[in-house]
């Protein structure tokens, strides 16, 4: 089981980049500032 890469590098918020902050350096809306997308999309 590879759970670290799938944590880490598939589920990482395409939006912020996982990084957690937008364009504007505000919290990311699509992962809520956390930089890991939970909505499923690939
Ligand atoms: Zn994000």
């Amino acid at each position: 089981m590879d759970e670290h890469e799938l944590t880490i590098t598939r589920y990482r918020c395409c939006t912020c980049n996982g990084t957690g902050l937008d364009d504007d350096r505000n919290r990311c809306l699509d992962c809520d500032g956390i930089g890991i997308d939970n909505h499923g999309a690939p």
